[in-house]
């Protein structure tokens, strides 16, 4: 599927809770879709009791429906079934996921939703593979561990890849037996409306898999306090991240996973093979999804003697994009999210060119068949460590350029003071990608490529203000269990 008609979709309504919409409230929120403006549709806010309705439900249906308590197994079978099910309802997700975010039809359909299926997957066959352990205690003892589930877990979802990060919250939780509340961005509100009802459908007893509409400072914010939500686990801004942390530490000492913003660098060494390729790569990590990606590389660092022609051949792949409405098939850059942050993005570059930067290209609104919030692929050179540019997240298509001359002037370059999300090195030499690997501070370094493959075995996860815990991986499965120690004395 390449192209859709926006008028013709039908997008589900209110909250899912209990296995059912609830459409109550009267206080609503527009939505809007970014590729041209258009308000399509409102939502309600979920108010401090309407969160307390949903999280109760899920506590209870927790605690009697036989979701945490059935043979893993069986949860197996059930979540096979909604991956299944998720798989085979593309033709429908994929345009509901497109219409109201940045995600190009083409790409929702082919990557997005079965993207989405296989993490559910992955968490399904997981669900009976991890236990506990029998103790090395003396004889007459028998010490061992359990895991156990959490109980109602608090996720909250960003709206840059609204089905992904979400199935990365409540795949783990449910495999792991735990009842999940969802709050999506209240900009990208109901893809994920749609995965709880295949949840529903596939087996997913009503109330273990809720969802939650509004905005962060009431409907976030009241989740995370809520005192039955025993868990938390966010995607979104580190901002937003600490702010939580903040309110779960007040209302008690519930864990957090936190996945939280980035500066990625891409480090390009002279030997680096294929420099054409090297160059789509770097532009294709900063213009992907228009720049509105976590681990974006948006720090290009770069040996000074290839510096001026791998600078050209990145602006000629940004030249080749094109910026059109999510339901176009020659799409290839998709707007910004909303006017708001398209200003924010060109008042940043406004000010590092001020500030001594040089427009290499873009830096200007390209021209789009639809009146939504696009923005150019903006390549800055003359950037120092100081520029705006350089130092915040921008979360646009905006790649700054800065040149080296040794291994250990790349590495102290691409330290950012805040972030350590991802970096990326491209060399052909073996040992020097093994010495920046070590040297750079961050949760994921990918070696001569940018960006994840579905090895969902891998772990992803920030360092410093990027994030704590892990999502993905077995890792993310054992962060939504708890461990119960037991110790029995069996005599003689
Ligand atoms: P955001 O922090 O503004 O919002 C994320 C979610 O948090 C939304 O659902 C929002 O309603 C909610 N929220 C806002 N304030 C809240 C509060 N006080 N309490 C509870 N919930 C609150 O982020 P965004 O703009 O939606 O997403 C972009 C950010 O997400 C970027 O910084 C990006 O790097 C980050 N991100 C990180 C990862 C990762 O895996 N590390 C992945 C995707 C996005």
């Amino acid at each position: 599927m390449d192209r859709f008609d926006p008028a013709v979709i039908a997008v589900p309504r209110g909250h899912f809770i209990g296995g059912e919409f609830v459409d109550a409230g009267t206080t609503r929120i527009d939505v809007t879709r970014p590729s041209d403006g258009v308000v399509y549709a409102s939502i309600p806010v979920a108010d401090a009791a309407m969160i307390d309705h949903a999280v109760q439900n899920a506590y209870t249906a927790w605690r009697t429906s036989g979701w945490a308590s059935c043979a893993p197994r069986e949860r197996a079978r059930v979540l096979r079934r909604f991956a299944d099910l998720v798989a085979a309802d593309a033709a429908t997700l994929a345009p509901l996921e497109a219409l109201g975010s940045t995600r190009p039809v083409r790409d929702a359909f082919n990557w997005d939703v079965p993207f989405t299926a296989e993490g559910i997957r992955f968490y399904a066959e997981l669900a009976d593979k991890i236990g506990g352990e029998v103790a090395a205690t003396d004889h007459r003892h028998l010490g061992m561990t359990m895991t156990e589930p959490y109980g109602a877990i608090g996720a909250i979802a960003p709206w840059n890849f609204p089905l992904v990060m979400a199935s990365w919250k409540i795949a783990p939780a449910l495999a792991a037996g735990n009842a999940v509340v969802l709050k999506p961005s209240e900009m990208t509100p109901f893809s994920v409306l749609r995965l709880a009802r295949l949840a529903l459908q596939a087996g997913v007893p009503p109330g273990i898999f809720n969802v939650v509409q509004g905005d962060g400072r009431t409907t976030g914010d009241a989740l995370v306090r809520h005192p039955r939500i025993a868990k938390v686990t966010f995607t979104g801004s580190t901002r937003t991240g600490a702010a939580i942390m903040a309110a779960c530490a007040e209302t008690g000492t519930k864990p957090v996973t936190l996945e939280l913003g980035g500066k990625s660098p891409q480090i390009v060494f002279a030997d680096a093979p294929r420099i054409d390729e090297v160059a789509r790569r770097i532009a294709g990590a900063i213009a992907g999804n228009a720049g509105q990606v976590c681990v974006a590389g948006s720090r290009l660092l770069v040996e000074r003697s290839i510096a001026d022609e791998l600078a050209d051949r990145i602006a000629h792949v940004f030249g080749e994009l094109h910026a059109g409405p999510t339901w176009a098939a020659d799409t290839t850059l998709p707007p910004i999210i909303s006017e708001p942050q398209a200003a924010r993005i060109e008042a940043i570059v406004q000010r590092s060119v001020a500030s001594g930067a040089a427009l290499r290209c873009g830096g200007e609104r390209p021209h789009a068949a639809t009146p939504g919030p696009f923005y150019a692929p903006t390549l800055l050179t003359g950037v120092t460590q100081e520029t705006e540019a350089v130092r915040h997240e921008i979360f646009g298509p905006v790649l700054t350029l800065q040149t080296f001359d040794s291994e250990e002037e790349a590495l102290a370059l691409a330290a950012h003071p805040d972030y350590g999300l991802a970096a990326g090195v491209h060399t052909a030499d073996l040992g020097r990608a093994l010495r920046m690997v070590r040297g750079i501070e961050a949760g994921t370094v990918w070696v001569n490529r940018y960006g994840r493959t579905s090895d969902f075995v891998i772990p992803t996860g920030g360092y410093k203000g990027s994030g704590i815990g892990k999502d993905l991986g077995r890792q993310a499965f054992e962060a939504n269990l708890r461990i119960k120690s037991v110790l029995i004395d069996i005599g003689q």
